[in-house]
């Protein structure tokens, strides 16, 4: 096997195979995990070689870094988080000495786009950045997009590894781009007159940003549904594309299909995570792209499909800054490809929930596994829900309870009586634990734009005192 590939410069599927590379996306698992071997031993190797880093990092291991063998031997490695990369870009800036090229040879500069404390730097080679666009463009066919479609990129020009990415892949993949971006005054307006004019047949951005978007067409006059002519949107950057209530809206406001992608900035191409034109909720994990293992969130051991844990990613063909068992710190569930069965055929391992959480987030309460996106998925799909709420968590003797604060929706046809009985079913049923239910009129709760802090957990306030 070579090692890494070399990117193709322009080849393309027939317009009518529903694959890229029909082989890699429909081989029996077992032959995949043959194949993902390989490229882990070279990439381990490569790394260990190539990077002072990981000789130390590896320093106590009881395996060989230079000859990785097995699956189990793999697993013996330690695993990377975001502190290390932090520490070791602190003391060796600015990229730390993961980076295994020349300082000279990189080609793209990137970085995490935090707002607090010390931000990642990611230095691309020229072949990784390639093969990043090769990959998403791949990825991007699964979508359903073709050379003929013209892409709309809404989101921020910056940092942002997000934009970057979807722009690689679109521009690989031989569609009409339209890099717009997002963030300055005014630039939604604009982009709703662009829009009508130009009439894309994909948006790329994030789930808010379309539904503010939607909202904006709205407000000028424009009913987005009849008036745009989106096919297609795929989001990354937030996991409303597969909260079931968040996705629906955005479909019925544009007539369009939903796709759910993304990993994480680190790991680009981070759209080895992702829907297809197929599924109808949640992503694929195209790992023979970036190796993904499902870590116990406790014990930090692999876990069988079926299971809830912590993705943690590994870049299989990366020479600039190579990640290898980097823990995402997010919340999902994986599941064998036949039972999912999705009609595409691919035979990748699926997130059916996408990615619902974050392992900081989630709340325990009487020994149940709690995330504030089921509740705000069961409560958007009720009809007379307000669309404010909050989570309080308190500690009554050694019970945890769980109350939320409830908008009535502005002309509901429920009393407020009712609603609360209509919300603790509601929660019961996907949780497993009853609330307790206050309920208040619409607009009580404050708004905000910016990602809302609904969640107050009473139970630490308790422990301190
Ligand atoms: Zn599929």
């Amino acid at each position: 096997m070579s090692w890494p590939t070399i990117p193709t410069a322009d080849a393309r599927p027939d317009l009518e195979s529903p694959y890229w590379d029909e082989h890699q996306e429909t081989r029996p698992p077992e032959e995949r995990r043959e194949a993902i071997l390989e490229k882990l031993t070279e990439q381990v190797r490569y790394a260990y070689d190539n990077s002072e880093f990981y000789r130390e990092f590896y320093a106590d291991v009881d395996v060989d870094p230079r000859n990785i063998t097995s699956f189990e031997e793999f697993e013996q490695l330690p695993i990377l988080r975001s502190d290390d990369i932090k520490q070791e870009q602190k003391e060796h800036p600015p990229f730390g000495r993961l980076l295994c090229i020349d300082e000279e040879d990189i080609t793209r500069i990137y970085g995490t786009s935090g707002t607090t404390g010390r931000p990642k730097v990611f230095g691309i080679g020229e072949d990784d950045w390639e093969r990043i666009g090769e990959w998403h463009a791949q990825i991007l066919w699964s979508v359903g997009l073709r050379p003929d479609d013209r892409v709309i990129i809404t989101s921020p020009f910056i940092q942002y590894l997000g934009s970057w990415g979807a722009l690689a892949g679109v521009d690989r993949l031989g569609c009409t781009t339209f890099p717009f971006g997002a963030g300055m005054e005014g630039q939604t307006e604009q982009a709703v007159e662009w829009i009508a004019d130009l009439q894309p047949d994909a948006l790329y951005g994030t789930p808010s940003y379309a539904l503010y978007l939607g909202e904006t067409a709205q407000e000028s006059g424009y009913d987005p549904a009849d008036d745009f002519s989106f096919d297609v949107m795929f989001f990354s950057g937030e996991p409303g594309a597969s909260v079931p209530s968040t996705r629906r809206q955005i479909e019925t406001m544009f007539d369009c299909e939903v796709i759910d992608q993304g990993s994480m900035a680190e790991m680009t191409p981070w759209m080895s995570n992702s829907g297809c034109e197929h599924l109808k909720n949640g992503m694929h994990i195209w790992n023979d792209i970036v190796y993904t293992e499902l870590l116990d969130v406790e014990t930090e051991t692999p876990l069988d499909y079926g299971a809830e844990g912590v993705p943690t990613y590994t870049h299989l063909e990366r020479t600039s800054q190579p990640m290898i068992r980097y823990w995402s710190g997010d919340i999902t569930r994986w599941e064998r490809h036949d039972v999912t069965d999705c009609d595409c055929g691919r035979t990748y391992p699926t997130l059916p929930k996408g990615i619902y959480g974050r392992a900081d987030d989630m709340l325990v309460i009487r020994g149940k596994n709690v995330f504030p996106s089921q509740i705000e998925d069961q409560l958007h799909a009720l009809d007379d829900f307000g669309d404010e709420f909050r989570v309080v968590v308190e500690r009554e003797g050694t019970l945890d309870t769980l109350r939320l604060i409830v908008e009535l929706a502005d002309g509901a046809q429920t009393t407020a009586d009712e609603f609360q009985d209509v919300v603790r079913t509601a929660i019961k049923s996907e949780i497993g634990v009853t609330p307790d239910v206050n309920v208040i009129q619409q607009g009580e709760l404050e708004r905000t734009q910016f990602k809302a802090d609904r969640v107050k957990d009473e139970r630490e306030l308790a422990v301190e005192i």
